[in-house]
């Protein structure tokens, strides 16, 4: 082709040696037939300027002359695009870029007339492939200098910049279609500069995180709004992030709490940091994702499968799976750990090898026609443990179907029963030792249900009505309960139903000989473990005997009652406790009181209020010692008379010696008080007047023996010492009568003095042994005795008892009197080896008159007051008087009297 060019390469024109294709094209372009001329002709600016062209890599062109002649290289060519080219070559621009022409007219004028301009990405729509499309160009229009200056065209460097554009549009699309993304799936985006520790986010993060609309703000400030739990765990990942080593991958998920609403948004956060050539990290970008539902949701499932875990555990369950089929597919961790099988020996059916041999095919029959059925299953069987040990389980098995209605698997729970089994063997067991027993004893024994029937009766009712047991059930036994009884027994019984608590009753049942049994029955009410009242056990025992004896008792104390009524004196009785119970009719007659008001208002109501504190003292004194009772008090008549009455009570006593009962009489004194007063009286009165004459005879008598004492007269001397022992004797009483008689009239005083109690002993023993000569006194005296208390009556006292002892020892005539100090008191005692008191005696002999019956009586003369006399003047100086005596043996009386008396 080279030889075909009209200017070939290296021949004339050495500017027009370079270029490409467009070299070659405008080297055998025939130029003098265009308005440029021939390349010989053209001026040497444009022969330069087509030789710079021609050797650019970039887009050239040339527009020269007035025409605008074209002239471009082989960067330029492919901005004609296939119809513009070849033809634009030596033609004007104004042909070429017809389309363009009224844009760049304008611009290629004042290019012409020295004006430079330029443009980047300047658009044109060219028709350069057979159609108009948009090209956009960065290029410039300069202008083309000849050699005297003038303008001589234009030149035209291009740049197409449509790619960039289109890749520029690209990008945008591509930028809208993200933010479109992440618009539709709001996420929240967030760019991080960590070098300028700055922190941009759009719009719906700043919203999350209540941030301030400011583009920019510091990290720490949307650290600050994260919960708090959460603010340690993103620092770090963050940091992490940062890290070149750690590839610059953030995935976290936290929560945010708004700094206003404080409403928790749980976001999940992604993002990557790059990193320069230093490893530095100079960015970080990252979307939010808000999960807060997906949060709660998780949860709830979480939560669901939390309960139905726990569920399955609270039934001590164990869950395993089976497919549609029924066999064992995959994995069972709970079937392994409670067997012991390993998944190779469960599979398929190889669990039924666990179950035990006698169970086994019963189960694997159970199994398969359920999940032909499809229907829910419930067994029961025995499993071999891993502990090779057998339990007890239930099993309930249901299909869980896939939506189109086919079964996707079978989920199935076995629920250790073994317990359970094993307590209602224990119940069984139990039961069965309750009918033994309830079998095998005579009392009656029944159990009612809840509802009140009867639901069982034990050997002994059958044997006892002669009734098989189904007659006396549910309401059967009522018929065999005595007429009289059966109401009330039967309100009781059903009344129970309602308290649910013991009681018991008594009835008569018809027995097979045809007789009535009276039975005592006890019921006791029967929980069930968990609290449910199940009814009643009840047993009854044979009370006839006890009931008969019972009548018997009350036909005796109705003849008690009669024969008490029947008294003219007041009977009573009391119960051991010493309430009294009953009082004959007498004693209603007399008070004129009805028995309630006895019943309210007690007996002692009755009683004289002077005589009542006294009363009471006794009475509580006999109950509580057994002791029997007796005491003068007066009674209150219908009429407001009050009457002296003895009453008397003895304590009833069991076979072992307990107090059953008190019976107590109360009889009329009142005439027998009236003349112990006139007798009383009389005494006193004749005492009185007999010492008078008696110390004057006295007196006479000592006189005479103090006459005759030298006398040769044996008898008068005898006669006259004999006279004056009886009128010592007669003195004596006398003044034991007056004494009784200051005693009744309260009138005895004590006149109190320091004195030497051995020295009194002494002197009242010289006293009695002047007058019995032949008595042998031992004194053992105190050391040192002070007394403080009557001496007079205190010498009384002693001489009383060392006549006594003197009086009755006629045998043994040796007395030993001793004084000692305890304690608080001085005990003065006297002893003989005399006749002795029996035990019955000694409790009286200090009452008033009270002497010692028998045959002694003419032999030891008295009158029975000394020792009452004694007594009171003991009493009256708050000491104790007593005796110790066993008969024929001897007597020792000793009386004590408070030291606080002594000085
Ligand atoms: P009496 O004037 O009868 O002696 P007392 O009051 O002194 O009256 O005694 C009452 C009764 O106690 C006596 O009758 C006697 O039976 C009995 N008695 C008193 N002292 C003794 C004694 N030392 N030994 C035996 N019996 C005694």
């Amino acid at each position: 082709m080279n030889n075909l060019l009209k200017y070939p390469v290296g021949t004339q024109y050495q500017f027009l040696s370079g270029g490409g294709e467009m070299g070659v094209l405008i080297r055998a372009k025939d130029w003098s037939k265009t308005p440029l001329g021939d390349p010989e002709d053209w001026p040497q600016s444009l022969r330069t300027m087509v030789s710079v062209m021609l050797d650019n890599p970039f887009g050239m062109y040339i527009a020269w002359g007035s025409e605008y002649i074209q002239l471009y290289n082989d960067g330029y060519r492919p901005i004609l695009g296939s119809s513009k080219h070849p033809e634009a070559l030596g033609i004007s621009t104004r042909k070429t870029f017809e389309e363009i022409w009224h844009i760049i007219e304008s611009m290629f004028d004042g290019v012409m007339k020295g004006k430079a301009v330029g443009f980047p990405d300047f658009m044109l729509p060219l028709n350069r492939n057979g159609f108009i499309e948009e090209c956009y160009f960065d290029f410039s229009y300069s202008p083309i200098r000849k050699e005297d200056g003038e303008v001589g065209g234009v030149l035209v460097t291009v740049i197409e910049t449509t790619n960039k554009k289109k890749a520029e549009a690209d990008l945008e699309e591509s930028k809208q279609q993200l933010e479109f993304a992440i618009e539709a799936t709001e996420l929240g985006t967030f760019d991080y500069n960590p070098l300028t520790n700055k922190f941009s986010s759009n719009k719906r993060l700043k919203d999350w995180f209540g941030l301030p609309a400011e583009t920019e703000i510091e990290l720490h400030h949307a650290i600050n709004v994260m919960a708090e739990k959460d603010r340690g765990k993103v620092t770090a990942a963050i940091q992490k992030t940062l890290e070149y080593a750690s590839g610059g991958n953030y995935n976290i998920e936290y929560t945010i709490v708004h700094p206003v609403s404080k409403k928790e948004t749980v976001v999940h956060a992604k993002g990557r940091a790059w990193f320069n050539d230093d490893k530095i990290a100079y960015r970080f970008k990252g979307t939010l994702k808000d999960i807060t539902e997906e949060v709660k949701a998780r949860q709830k499932i979480k939560q669901s499968e939390q309960r139905f875990h726990a569920a399955i555990d609270a039934i001590q369950g164990i869950l395993w799976t089976n497919n549609a089929e029924g066999e064992m597919v995959g994995e069972q961790p709970d079937w392994a750990a409670l067997t012991g099988q390993t998944f190779k020996e469960y599979q398929g059916f190889g669990w039924a090898n666990a179950v035990h041999p006698d169970d086994a095919q019963p189960t694997i029959n159970a199994w398969k026609e359920a999940v032909r059925d499809r229907k829910t299953f419930v067994f029961e069987h025995r499993l071999k443990l891993k502990n090779k040990s057998w339990g007890d389980f239930s099993i309930r098995a249901i299909p869980l179907l896939n939506s189109d209605g086919s079964i996707r698997e079978w989920v199935g729970v076995h629920t250790d029963i073994t317990e359970q089994k094993k307590a209602e063997a224990a119940i069984r067991e139990s039961e069965e030792r309750f009918r033994i027993m309830a079998e095998s004893t005579d009392v009656l024994i029944a159990v009612g249900d809840e509802t009140s029937n009867a639901t069982y009766f034990n050997k002994a009712w059958v044997e006892l009505t002669d009734r098989p047991m189904e007659e006396l059930l549910k309401f059967g036994w009522v018929d065999l309960v005595h007429p009289d009884d059966r109401e009330a027994y039967v309100n009781v019984y059903l009344a129970a139903f309602e308290k649910k608590k013991s009681f018991t009753g008594e009835f008569r049942v018809l027995n097979k000989e045809g007789n009535n049994r009276w039975l005592l029955a006890k019921s006791h009410p029967r929980f069930l473990p968990d609290g449910t009242f199940a009814g009643y056990i009840s047993s009854c025992v044979d009370i006839t005997e006890r009931k008969q004896a019972e009548e018997i008792l009350k036909g005796r104390e109705q003849k008690f009652r009669f024969l008490a009524d029947s008294m003219p004196q007041f009977v009573w009785t009391g119960d051991a406790e010493g309430n009294l119970n009953y009082y004959n009719q007498a004693v209603y007659i007399y008070s004129g009181l009805a028995p309630e008001q006895i019943d309210k208002d007690g007996w002692i109501q009755i009683v004289h209020p002077d005589d009542r504190e006294e009363n009471i003292k006794r009475w509580i004194n006999s109950v509580n010692t057994g002791k029997d009772f007796l005491f003068e008090h007066r009674f209150r008549r219908h009429d407001g008379e009050y009457r002296w009455q003895l009453s008397r009570a003895i304590p009833q006593k069991d076979s072992a010696g307990i107090i059953q009962m008190w019976i107590g009489t109360s009889t009329d004194i009142q005439q027998i008080k009236e003349l112990e007063e006139q007798k009383d009286y009389f005494i006193s009165m004749a005492s009185h007047e007999l010492k008078t004459p008696l110390t004057s005879i006295k007196g006479y008598v000592q006189m005479l023996q103090s006459m005759y004492m030298n006398s040769e007269d044996v008898f008068l001397k005898n006669s006259l010492k004999i006279v004056d022992k009886q009128i010592q004797t007669l003195t004596n009483l006398i003044s034991d009568l007056l004494d009784l008689s200051k005693i009744k009239s309260g009138s005895l005083f004590l006149n109190m003095e320091v004195f030497s109690g051995n020295e009194l002993i002494q002197e009242i023993i010289d006293e009695i042994k002047h007058i019995n000569q032949d008595y042998n006194f031992i004194f053992l005296p105190e050391t040192k005795m002070v007394l403080f208390a009557d001496r007079e009556r205190i010498g009384q006292v002693l001489r009383n008892l060392f006549t006594n002892a003197a009086k009755y020892s006629p045998d043994n005539r040796t007395i030993k009197v001793q004084s000692i100090i305890k304690k608080h008191e001085v005990v003065i005692s006297v002893e003989d080896s005399g006749i002795g008191i029996s035990k019955n005696d000694q409790e009286k002999i200090f009452e008033r008159f009270y002497r010692v019956e028998g045959k002694n009586e003419k032999t030891f003369p008295g009158f029975g007051i000394g020792l009452f006399i004694s007594a009171e003047i003991v009493h009256r100086h708050n000491g104790t008087i007593g005796v110790k005596s066993k008969p024929g043996k001897g007597s020792l009386f000793y009386f004590s009297l408070p030291l606080t008396n002594s000085k």
